[in-house]
């Protein structure tokens, strides 16, 4: 866990925050998803979301695999009457049945692939890594790059990408 004092978090959290009488906004830097971002205390800490830093701290940890969902719809609200804990899978369900996802009409997925990092042999190799530590799904680790669970499933078995581009020079 980061090295910060708790105290010292949780002011400078809620100098960020303007309470409303249903949601607590954010005011803070947001990152391109429309959900808060906040760096914690101190050189070095992280930077985290700012709903699941709420979450944490007013009700308890986030187990692990899961995320932390609004129940009101508003991505910057850090009001931990309106956060629930949730799956991923759920997450991305919930923002594609409500069509609430910013700047994109057609979804989540369509959003995260154009977002994802382009696929060279360097990304297909990060990929085989993180799988190969273990922990992450191949559905998971598509959807982190913006690719088909099959995709990520042929990265891994070395059927794409198995080889660097042959060099130019
Ligand atoms: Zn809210």
């Amino acid at each position: 866990m980061a090295n910060y004092r708790r105290s010292d978090a949780k002011l400078r959290f809620f100098a960020k925050v303007v309470k409303t009488d249903t949601c607590w906004l954010w005011t803070a830097h947001r990152g391109p998803t429309g959900y808060g971002r906040f760096k914690l205390p101190g050189r070095d800490s992280p930077v985290v979301q700012a709903h699941r830093w709420s979450y944490e701290h007013h009700l308890g940890p986030v187990p692990d695999g899961q995320v932390v969902m609004h129940t009101c719809d508003v991505r910057n609200c850090v009001n931990p009457a309106h956060l629930r804990i949730g799956t991923q899978g759920e997450n991305l369900k919930d923002m594609r049945d409500k069509g609430r996802h910013v700047g994109n009409p057609q979804g989540v997925r369509e959003w995260m692939r154009l977002n994802a990092p382009k696929l060279t042999y360097e990304v297909a190799e990060e990929i085989r890594g993180a799988y190969a530590k273990g922990g992450i799904s191949q559905r998971e680790l598509g959807d982190r790059y913006g690719i088909s669970r099959e995709h990520a499933r042929d990265i891994i078995a070395r059927k794409r990408w198995a080889a660097p581009p042959a060099s130019s020079a």
